[in-house]
């Protein structure tokens, strides 16, 4: 089932998500509506707090639905190491058409559990990298937005008000 991806300034995407106890049918389900979604959206990563939901859940998927050996499902996800430095442009579901550098560790780490439960632990580089990152970020209710420098960040704000204001946002 295709959910409805929040757009900022929703107070939804700015909630710290609750972690997960729970590995049941209710998970799974909503993992795999979150895959749908996030293939329906043509984005790469998408967290529970994009479909309203205020929970430490995300999925991921470099391949866009072509390969689902690259399906990923991080739950109470946790960047454990980090190096290096990229400085790349990104976009978000949850910010339509906007697209800029933001600044994020060249390689990182995650600890996180499957849909079973079970821990495991990965490694990602350049563009997995800095999916993890945004997506983890999504989780801790922190926005791509706010790794942009105060002069993007303002430019952009600036355009979704007046997207506001026009009615196309
Ligand atoms: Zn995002």
């Amino acid at each position: 089932m295709i959910l409805k991806i929040v757009k900022y300034p929703d107070p939804v995407l700015s909630k710290p998500g609750e972690p997960i106890t729970e590995f049941n049918a209710e998970l799974r389900k909503l993992a795999a509506d979150m895959f749908e979604t996030m293939y329906a959206g043509q984005g790469a990563g998408l967290a529970a707090q994009q479909v309203g939901i205020a929970k430490r859940l995300a999925v991921i998927d470099l391949s866009s639905g072509k390969d689902p050996a690259q399906k990923l499902v991080l739950v109470n996800p946790e960047i454990i190491s980090h190096e290096g430095r990229l400085y790349e442009t990104e976009g978000c579901l949850s910010f339509p058409d906007i697209m800029e550098k933001v600044v994020r560790s060249a390689k990182v780490r995650v600890r996180a559990q499957d849909l079973d439960g079970k821990w495991f632990e990965m490694d990602g580089e350049e563009l997995l990298s800095r999916c993890f990152q945004h997506e983890i970020d999504h989780l801790d209710g922190m926005l791509f937005i706010f790794r942009m420098s105060a002069l993007k960040r303002d430019l952009v704000l600036r355009k979704i008000r007046k997207m506001q204001r026009e009615g196309t946002w």
